[in-house]
Formats: C-alpha cells, structure tokens, sequence
C-alpha cells in the first residue's frame, strides 16, 4: 500500500463505565471532537478516514470489534494516523497503551493524535514521549497512587523497550544512544557475528543437519551468540570473563529460523506479563509486527525460505506447550489462575504444576507445593474410567431393555400365531364334516382343505423366523457382556480426550483435585 492511501481512523469508544459522564462521552461528542479537530488541520483533513467505533465495550481489554479491525489494518500497514478522544478510548490498559504509542506505532509509522490529552506523536521529541500518555489515562484511573503506579509502569516500559532493541540477534549489535536516528532501526551489523551466520545458512543449505553445523563451527572456533554479547558489553548467558561457550544444535536451529536475518524487524514478540513481574512472554505470532528492511539484512529471503522448506517444522511442535495434554486445563482452586507447568529433567514422573502466587506474595493462601503431573493424571484417569463404565452400562442397559421389550413382542406374536394356526385347523376339520354331509362339493372341500393348509403353513414359517430371530438376540447378549467387561483397562488419555471430556481441573492441594466435567 502506497503512503498516501493509508488511512486516517477515528477511533470512538463508549462504555457502560462511562455512565457518569455519559453525555460527554457519547459517540456523537466524540465524532464532534475529533471531526472538528481533523477539519482544522490540512495535514489530516488530505487523508482518506475512516471511523470505527465500539459501543457498549470495556477500555480494558482490545476485545472490541472496532479495535480488532484497526489492529488488523495497523498490521496491514493501512493506517496512517490513529485520532482518539482521549486516550481511555483507546485503551485503559496504561501498559498497552505505553507500547502502543512508544513502540508499536512509531514502528508502523502511524501518527497518534487524543485531542483532549493534546497529545500528537508527530510533535513529541523522543525524551517527553513517556510522560505524556500517562497523564491523561492515570489522572482518568489512578489519581490517588499515580507515582508508584507510574514509576512500575515506566521500569517496566523500559524493560520492553530493552527487548525491542536489547534482544538484538546474533550478527547485530546496537547501536550507541547517539546512533539511533529518525529511521529507529536500533542495530547494526556486527560483521565478524554475521560471518558465522552467513556460514550456518550456507552449510544449511548444503543439507546439514544443525549437530554437524554446530559441530564445524566448533572446530573453526566461530563466536557464539554468548561470547558476541560480551564483546558487545553485555552479559550474555551468565557467561564469565576469559570463558567459552560453545555451539549446539539449538543454538544452530534458533539462527536458522530467525526472520530477522532477512532484515525485517520484528516486535510486540515478547510482552511483560505486569508491572513488577520483570517476566516476559512470547506472543503469539499473530500478534508480531513485521516490517520488512526495517533492519540491514544479512541473509537473503530466498535463502531463508529454502532454508526453512528444507527443515520441516513439525518436530518443534511436537514439543510445544498446547500439545501438552493438560494444556490450559489445571487451575489453582485458591485464586483460580493456571497453574505454571515445571517440567522436570529427571523425567516424567517428577513433572509437576505449582501456583505462582505464593511465590509472588507471602500472604497468598494458595497451595504452595508441587503437585506432580502424573497425580493429576491418575485422578482423571479414574475419573474417566468410572464416566466411561457409567457410560457404558447405561448404554447396555438400555439396549437390554430393548431386547426384552423386543423379546416380549415375540413372544405374544408367536401366541397369536399358534391360535390362529389352532383355529385354523378347527376350520379345517369343520370343511370335512361338511363335505361328509354333503353341504360341499370334494372339489370345494379341497380347494378350502388347500387354502386353509397354505394359511397355517405361512404361520408356521412366521413362528420358525421369529424363533430365530430370538436366539440372535441372545448371541448378541453374550456379546454385550464380552465387550464391557474389563472395558476400563483400555483407557487412554489423550488431548483430544481431555479437550472433549474436562472443563477445568481445580487443585486445592497437593493431592487434592477436583475435576469439573463439560
Ligand atoms: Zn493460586
């Protein structure tokens, strides 16, 4: 999409929150606000616009439909300027919004204008950035403690800035403050680190596996990703002065499948997890942004792309958490979060879930041991034997109960057919005593006598398949019994079955859950 189509969003945003100042806050005053403020500026009057709205929708959280839609077309690189009544309307989450307006949108190169905070992106210097979208969405939130509440956010802000930038790849190294100038790409080439990915891509594509890779780079001595950050005055890897670290096949594998070498700059790619965590998380991919030359690239795409056909990328998934068969589903009963996974090198049997609260304030009344994974396990195995036998059992029973039924049914039918086939025969005999006494011809009587055989010959053959019948019906009895008994040896859990089966698994303590079915 070519600059000039990019759009212009005016963004509106009302809320049951905002009952108390509902009327200033309408759509129609927010419209009014930002039309007006739009018709004044040449600049922003040129761009083509378009309004999205939510109404109806918390500030909390982007779970709104009028925001998914700009995000999208921020992703698409469709949106040349964002115009916002204040910056609550955007978003209440105030660390989001610090990523939005200090990362995000001057890395999409998108103007951000709130007409009530008097907040322009394209008139901040880079110094008063971080100051300025706090006020208006603090005053709005968090009057009463702003000043430990804004030191959090902005240590926290920092950190992720440092990991836009701090998490440079191997081949990189960052630029001096100094350095960094209107473009905001932060790193440069570090042409000896770059060398050694250019080799690993080249051996890549002579078909080498990744332990062969590491194993040559071994031998030539190439710098590691360790060593590299030390060099650059960083510590790298906890890796102390005068040592070595090598290369191995993972290290090999993560510079193989990092787009970055083809110089798109990619962030929003980790995440704190909360003011004063000082964790990170990745996000999802859909939610990265990619630009691409937005950094010097040292590899070409073409090489990348051949790179990855080559090396399949199923094996890693195997091993990623949402395959796990617990994924999402074990919680603590206390405070309700997810339960972290750890899994354990001793194997299997010592994997085990802990709620981090405890952890994070002494005073958490959550459970504080490790409860072990094969526990949780064996429980909802138990669990499922018992559905499953229950199951089954209703299952049979009804179907027995059927069978009998059907069996009753027979057995009257075959009744009715052994009377008729008796008053059938008294006809018969009635035909001979009439024929005897001359009231019918013996042409007459035989053609009765015949009839009256054939009728009791179709009741018979009647009786004969409906007795036959009634013995499969045992057969199948007997099967019945067969396949349930001992059916719940068989049991296996997978995801699937977990996924279809289990809502959610409380923990309250090592050793006692509760499993909530869908
Ligand atoms: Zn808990």
């Amino acid at each position: 999409m070519k600059r000039e189509e990019r759009l212009l969003v005016k963004y509106y945003r009302l809320s049951l929150e905002d009952e108390a100042d509902r009327e200033s806050n309408s759509i129609r005053n927010q419209r009014k606000l930002i039309e007006d403020y739009v018709e004044e500026r040449e600049d922003l009057r040129e761009l083509g616009s378009l309004e999205l709205s939510d109404d109806g929708y918390t500030g909390t959280n982007f779970n709104r439909p009028g925001i998914k839609r700009f995000l999208d077309l921020l992703k698409k690189n469709q949106v040349a300027c964002l115009v916002v009544k204040d910056f609550s309307r955007f978003t209440r989450d105030y660390i989001e919004l610090g990523n939005y307006a200090e990362q995000i949108f001057p890395f999409m190169d998108v103007r951000f204008i709130s007409v009530n905070d008097r907040y322009d992106s394209s008139f901040q210097s880079s110094h008063d950035g971080l100051e300025i979208p706090f006020k208006g969405i603090l005053n709005d939130l968090y009057s009463k403690d702003i000043s430990t509440k804004v030191k959090a956010a902005k240590r926290q802000m920092i950190k992720n800035g440092k990991l836009c930038s701090g998490s440079y790849p191997f081949g990189y190294r960052k630029k001096e403050q100094g350095e960094i100038n209107r473009d905001g790409i932060p790193y440069r080439i570090d042409e000896e680190a770059a060398k050694v990915v250019r080799l690993i891509f080249h051996l890549a594509l002579q078909g080498k596996k990744n332990i062969e890779i590491a194993r040559v780079l071994n031998e030539q001595g190439c710098l590691t990703p360790g060593m590299a950050k030390r060099k650059n005055g960083s510590f790298g890897y906890g890796l102390k002065e005068g040592e070595r670290s090598v290369w191995d096949s993972t290290k090999v594998l993560n510079i193989l499948r990092d787009e970055r070498y083809t110089g798109t700059l990619i962030i929003g790619r980790y995440r704190g997890k909360g003011v004063g965590s000082g964790k990170v998380e990745e996000t999802p991919e859909h939610m990265w942004f990619r630009k691409e030359m937005g950094m010097p690239a040292i590899i070409l795409r073409e090489d990348f792309e051949r790179v990855q056909s080559l090396r399949p990328r199923g094996k890693r998934g195997a091993y990623k958490k949402e395959h796990h068969i617990l994924y999402r589903k074990v919680r603590c009963a206390n405070c309700g979060h997810f339960l972290y996974y750890k899994p354990s090198e001793y194997g299997v049997q010592y994997h085990s879930f802990f709620c981090k609260q405890p952890h994070l304030r002494p005073d958490s009344e959550c459970f504080r041991g490790y409860i072990k994974e094969g526990e949780i396990l064996e429980a909802l195995l138990s669990m499922s034997r018992v559905q499953v036998r229950l199951a089954e059992t209703i299952k049979a029973e009804s179907k027995r109960k059927g069978k009998g039924e059907e069996r009753q049914q027979a057995k009257k039918r075959i009744e009715r057919l052994e009377k008729e086939i008796e008053r059938k025969k008294d006809l018969k005999a009635q035909c001979y005593s009439e024929y005897k006494h001359g009231e019918l011809t013996k042409k007459e009587f035989l053609r009765k006598k015949e009839n009256i055989q054939a009728e009791i010959q179709v009741c018979q053959q009647e009786i004969q398949i409906i007795r036959e019948s009634m013995e499969d019906m045992q057969e199948d009895e007997k099967e019945l019994v067969e396949r349930y008994g001992g059916y719940e040896d068989d049991i296996k859990l997978d995801r699937d079955m977990v996924e279809r089966l289990v809502e959610v698994i409380w923990v309250y303590d090592v050793g006692r859950v509760k499993i909530e079915l869908k």
